[in-house]
């Protein structure tokens, strides 16, 4: 049997793609190597009763042409609106307003921009070499100019006062371990690392709408099967094999793993051409998230001087200005700093269906948490160090959190690496820098669904589409193929 197109990785992504494949009559396989599909958007039980999210709470928003296309909300897709976040300190609690706001419809103005831009890179391109094609005239891409800024600087420009600004920064980089004060940092603000909102009945509510629209159409989901080669002949991708032996023949394959994971796990080093090889071994990933999923007698006491519903959207734990690049500082040494900018969100608090009546789910993310330690590897004594260390922070803003734990799940970079098969946990694909971003990512001035390999097709997280929302750059990577299979490039 030969499929018209072979997904790699059943999540988001994944789904989407096939969903948009198998609308316009392809024949479709995703192949998934764990036991249920959903990548990093599946929910569990991590405690008797309770449940959450292991990888994260809410994803970038999926742009509304793209989530009414995929039909998510007829499947049961429904997003709680996203939530002002709030900076809780020892004696006051902020949120942002002001200028910060303005921030933050500038950049979703200019990722609106940079979908549009991306978008033209979907149109079949002529036969000539992958990385001259796309050179001679090379558009900018919008919010290519903060590329040169550092966050501290530009957020220094609009919001005076020194609590807004370390908030300000904390929503910018999220989880993510970056220093605010290098230059082109201010590119995060071009990747919201959350802003759908939450998913009402967890994350897992999207995987299943996404599944249910892809089977729906006819597409085959495997499970339970790793791919751990693309198949090449005459310099094009022909197929996979799997893990246990099975060779699956397609015109087109589609991998939703990060770039590293594609061109390193998936063939021989020697088997790439060389510039690829120079490529994918100089862009840069590395893990730098951990989290806690706590379940909890009840929610902690809301301090008095916090005004509105602080636990409706994130908190960000007592965030200064110098801390975020003490933390950065520790986490490229490969230990970890005093002060880690920790984000909580009372899941339990907009979705009470997640655990028993009057009990409470709490989660907590973690950034510039290593991948490899200076020495070695993530032991059990590491774990318990890290997890006290985030509670004492937990502690002295919301005191009595400790006693209320019935049970915390710790979750490090190593451990996400494992269930997600990302490069050293590292859930974003690849470092948000200047060489990274928007038109770099992931090839240097050539653009992405397609790669170097005709018939291969990068989506997932280090493409530039893979930043400006949840499922685009699986449905660019669709779109990408079907305009190719229209224009005969696809045998
Ligand atoms: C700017 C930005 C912000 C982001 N914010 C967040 C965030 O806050 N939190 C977050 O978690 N992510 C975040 N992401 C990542 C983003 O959400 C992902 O791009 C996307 O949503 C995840 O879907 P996916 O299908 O690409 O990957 P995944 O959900 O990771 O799915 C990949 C699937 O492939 C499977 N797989 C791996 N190896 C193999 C193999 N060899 N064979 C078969 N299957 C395999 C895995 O098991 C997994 O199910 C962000 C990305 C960017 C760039």
């Amino acid at each position: 049997m030969r499929y018209d197109a072979a997904i790699i990785g059943a999540g988001a992504d994944g789904l989407a793609a096939a969903v948009m494949l198998v609308r316009s009559g392809l024949k479709v396989i995703v192949l998934e190597r764990n036991e249920r599909p959903g990548g990093r958007c599946i929910t569990r039980e991590f405690h008797p009763g309770f449940q959450a999210s292991p990888f994260c709470d809410e994803l970038p928003p999926i742009p509304p042409e793209i989530f009414w296309s995929l039909g998510l909300a007829r499947l049961g897709a429904v997003f709680v609106p996203a939530s002002v976040s709030t900076a809780l300190w020892r004696d006051c609690a902020k949120s942002l307003a002001g200028n910060a706001g303005l921030f933050r419809a500038q950049s979703a103005a200019t990722i609106r921009a940079a979908l549009e831009r991306s978008e033209k890179d979907i149109l079949p391109q002529r036969k000539a070499s992958f990385w001259t094609r796309s050179q001679p005239v090379r558009d900018a891409w919008p919010g290519e100019a903060w590329a040169a800024r550092s966050l501290s600087d530009l957020l220094s420009g609009g919001i005076s006062d020194a609590g807004a600004r370390a908030l300000a920064v904390a929503e910018a980089l999220g989880p993510r371990a970056a220093h605010p004060d290098l230059a082109g940092s201010a590119l995060h603000l071009l990747a919201p690392p959350s802003g759908s909102g939450l998913v009402a009945g967890g994350l897992q509510r999207l995987a299943d709408s996404l599944l249910a629209a892809a089977q729906g159409g006819g597409a085959e989901i495997l499970c339970g099967l790793e791919v751990t080669d693309i198949r090449r002949h005459g310099g094009k991708a022909t197929g996979l094999r799997l893990a246990d032996g099975t060779e699956i023949a397609a015109r087109a394959v589609v991998s939703t793993l990060d770039l590293k994971r594609t061109f390193l796990s998936l063939f021989a080093w020697n088997d790439l051409p060389p510039e690829v090889g120079n490529r994918v071994g100089s862009f840069r990933m590395a893990g730098g998230t951990a989290r806690l999923l706590f379940a909890l007698d009840s929610l902690p006491e809301r301090p008095a001087f916090a005004t509105g519903d602080l636990f409706a959207g994130p908190i960000h734990i007592a965030p200064e200005d110098s801390q975020f690049g003490t933390a950065y500082a520790a986490w490229r040494a490969g230990t970890i700093a005093p002060h880690l900018p920790v984000i909580l969100r009372a899941i339990s608090a907009t979705d009470p269906r997640c655990c028993p009546t009057g009990a409470a789910v709490m989660t907590a993310t973690v950034a510039c948490v290593p991948g490899c330690l200076f020495d070695g590897s993530w032991t059990n004594e590491k774990r318990d160090a890290l997890r006290e260390q985030v509670l004492v922070s937990i502690e002295r803003v919301l005191p009595g959190m400790s006693a209320r734990i019935k049970a915390c799940e710790l979750i490090v970079p190593p451990d996400i690496e494992e269930a997600l098969g990302c490069t050293d946990g590292d859930l974003w694909g690849g470092d948000i820098a200047s060489d990274q971003m928007l038109g770099f990512r992931p090839w240097l001035d050539c653009a992405a669904p397609r790669t170097p390999i005709d018939g291969l097709y990068l989506a997932g997280p280090s493409t530039a589409a893979g930043i400006l929302g949840t499922c685009v750059s699986g449905v660019f990577a669709a779109r990408a193929v079907m305009a190719d299979l229209k224009a005969r490039r696809l045998k």
